[in-house]
C-alpha cells in the first residue's frame, strides 16, 4: 500500500544524513531528521483525532517544523491547508468555517484570540517561528516511526486557497498526483539534482514556496537554505553557497538595487527562476547585464501548479512565460470557447495531470471553469507568439471595457513605463457615467522624480487609439502589492471607484 506523495518525496530519504534544511545561522537539519520529525507529528495528528481526508489548517511562520507539519499531514493521509500569515483572525474565521479542519495550528500569539476564528470545541495547537508551542511539546511524546497512511494518487493532499487578487480566495483541491506529477516535470525541466542548493526565501503558505520549491527539492534530494523571508542582506551573504534561487519579480528588482549583487557574487549559481507575477522585460535585461544570468520565467497558479516555462537550454525570452511544460496542454480560446489561431489574444486554457480537482465546496464555480473533459479556464488572457512562446497579456477580470471597446491594460502600461520619471504603472477601469468604464493610470514614480500627469497623457496621445488613452493619471510612490509581488488591482479599483462620479 502506498502513500503516493510521501513515498515519492520523503520516504526514500529515510536514514539519509544529507543536508535538507540549512538555516541562516548555520543550523542544519538532515533529511532523516525531518523524516523522523514528520513521523512524530503524524502520530500526534492521529492522536488528535485527525483521520484520512480531514483538513489540517496551519497559519504559522516559516520554520523547519512548519514544513514537517505539511509532510506529517500528507503522511497521515490528511489534507494540508496552509494559510497566509498576514490573514487577520476575521479572515481566518472564514477559511476555518469553509474548510472545517479537524485541527488548527496557529502561532502562540494568536491562541488567545481562538474564539474569534474557531469553534470552542475544535482542536488547536500552536507553533512559533522558533519551534516552540504546544505542537512540538506534544509531538515529543510520540514515536518517530509511522507507516504512511495509504493514499492513492487521486486522493487529496492539500487545499490551497488562491491569493484573492481578483476576489474572495477559493480553495483549490489538489491531489497527490497533481502535486507529484508537477514536481517531476519541474525537476526534469529545470535539471534539479542532489547537488543543488536552493535559496528558499518564499513563504510556504503559497504554491510557489511550498510546492514548486519544496517538493522539487525533496524529490531530487537537494538542500534548501531556509530563510524566514526575503532579505536582500541574507541573500547576498548566502548566495555563494547556493546553486539556485526561485523568486518573485520583486526579489529581483530589490537585488538589483544592491550594487554588490553582481557577476562575481553569483558565479556559482546555475538557475534563477521567476513567477507568481509578471517580470518586466526591463528587469530581465538589467539582471542579465549585471550578473550574466538570464532569469527563467515560468507561469502557474494555485489551481494548476506550473503550466509553462521558458526553456533551460535555448532562448529565455523576456516578456514571455515560455512553452507549455511536458504533459501540459495549452490553448487560447474566444468568448465561446472556440480555439483561436496563433497570435490572437484570448483566454488561456490548460489541461493535464497538474490541473486541480475543483474548488472546495463551490460546485458551480468549478463547473464554470473546469470542463468535464479536463480543460481549465485560467482566467488569464494571453497569446502564443510566432515561435510558440506564451505571452500573458493580463487577467480577464482586469480587462477594461470602455465605450464598448476592449482595452488590455498591459498595452497601455508598457508605453507608460517607458516615459521619463516612471518606475511602473497599473492601468485600471473604474465606473464612468458615459463609457461604462473610464481608463485610469496609477503611476509609480522613479525615486526622486515627479512625473507630470498631463505630460503622461500628452505623451500617449499619438501612440494609442483615443479610447485606450487614460482619462486620469494618478502619481503614487508605489503600487500596492501582496507578499507574492502581485499588484492589487482590485484594491486600486475600489480606491478610485468614485473618480468619475
Ligand atoms: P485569485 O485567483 O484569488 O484572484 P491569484 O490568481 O492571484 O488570486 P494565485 O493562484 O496565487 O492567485 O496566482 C495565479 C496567477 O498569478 C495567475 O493566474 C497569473 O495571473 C499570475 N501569474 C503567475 N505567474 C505569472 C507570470 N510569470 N506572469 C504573469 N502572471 C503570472
Ligand atoms: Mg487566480
Amino acid at each position: 500500500m502506498i502513500n503516493t506523495l510521501y513515498d515519492a518525496l520523503m520516504a526514500p530519504h529515510a536514514g539519509s544524513q544529507r543536508d535538507f534544511l540549512i538555516l541562516p545561522d548555520g543550523t542544519r537539519h538532515s533529511y532523516d531528521q525531518i523524516h523522523r520529525l514528520s513521523g512524530r507529528l503524524a502520530n500526534l495528528l492521529v492522536a488528535q483525532g485527525v483521520t484520512p481526508g480531514d483538513r489540517v489548517a496551519a497559519q504559522v511562520e516559516k520554520s523547519p517544523q512548519a514544513l514537517a507539519l505539511y509532510l506529517a499531514t500528507v503522511r497521515a493521509g490528511a489534507v494540508f491547508l496552509p494559510l497566509n500569515t498576514a490573514y487577520t483572525p476575521a479572515e481566518i474565521a472564514y477559511f476555518v468555517g469553509d474548510a472545517e479542519p479537524a485541527l488548527v495550528v496557529c502561532d502562540p500569539a494568536r491562541e488567545g484570540l481562538r474564539d474569534d476564528f474557531m469553534a470552542p470545541d475544535a482542536a488547536l495547537l500552536t507553533l512559533a517561528a522558533d519551534g516552540s508551542g504546544s505542537l512540538m511539546a506534544e509531538a515529543i511524546r510520540h514515536p518517530e516511526t509511522h507507516s504512511p497512511t495509504p493514499r492513492e494518487g487521486s486522493a487529496l493532499a492539500a487545499i490551497l486557497y488562491t491569493s484573492g487578487t481578483t476576489g474572495r480566495s477559493k480553495g483549490a483541491m489538489l491531489s497527490h498526483d497533481n502535486l507529484l506529477s508537477n514536481a517531476r516535470t519541474l525537476a526534469d525541466a529545470w535539471r534539479f539534482g542532489a547537488d543543488d542548493v536552493l535559496l528558499h526565501a518564499l513563504p510556504i503558505f503559497h504554491t510557489h514556496g511550498l510546492f514548486v520549491a519544496s517538493n522539487v527539492m525533496m524529490l531530487t534530494g537537494g538542500a534548501m537554505i531556509w530563510l524566514a523571508r526575503f532579505d536582500a542582506d541574507a541573500i547576498i551573504r548566502l548566495i555563494p553557497q547556493a546553486t539556485s534561487l526561485m523568486g518573485v519579480p520583486t526579489f529581483y528588482t530589490r537585488l538589483l538595487d544592491r550594487p554588490e549583487f553582481n557577476r562575481d557574487l553569483t558565479q556559482k549559481m546555475r538557475l534563477f527562476t521567476s513567477g507568481s507575477a509578471p517580470l518586466l522585460a526591463e528587469t530581465h535585461r538589467a539582471f542579465e547585464q549585471r550578473t550574466g544570468h538570464r532569469i527563467l520565467e515560468r507561469y502557474g497558479m494555485t489551481e494548476t501548479n506550473m503550466n509553462t516555462s521558458n526553456p533551460y537550454d535555448g532562448e529565455r525570452r523576456a516578456g514571455t512565460v515560455g512553452f507549455p511544460l511536458p504533459g501540459v496542454e495549452l490553448k487560447i480560446t474566444d468568448d465561446d470557447g472556440a480555439d483561436l489561431p496563433q497570435g490572437q489574444i484570448g483566454m488561456i486554457e490548460v489541461r493535464g495531470d497538474n490541473v486541480f480537482q475543483g474548488y472546495w465546496r463551490m460546485p458551480e464555480k468549478t463547473a464554470e471553469e473546469l470542463a468535464g473533459d479536463g480543460w481549465f479556464k485560467t482566467g488569464d488572457l494571453g497569446l502564443i507568439d510566432e515561435d510558440g512562446y506564451v505571452v500573458i497579456v493580463g487577467r480577464g477580470k482586469d480587462m477594461i471595457i470602455s465605450g464598448g471597446f476592449n482595452i488590455y491594460p498591459k498595452e497601455v502600461e508598457l508605453l507608460i513605463d517607458e516615459l521619463p520619471g516612471v518606475l511602473e504603472s497599473a492601468v485600471i477601469g473604474v465606473p464612468h457615467p458615459d463609457l461604462g468604464e473610464g481608463v485610469v493610470a496609477v503611476v509609480a514614480r522613479d525615486k526622486g522624480q515627479d512625473p507630470d500627469p498631463q505630460a503622461i497623457i500628452d505623451a500617449l496621445a499619438d501612440r494609442l487609439a483615443r479610447f485606450k488613452q487614460p482619462r486620469k493619471v494618478i502619481v503614487v510612490d508605489e503600487l500596492p502589492r501582496n507578499t507574492m509581488g502581485k499588484v492589487q488591482k482590485a484594491a486600486l479599483r475600489s480606491e478610485h471607484a468614485a473618480l468619475f462620479r
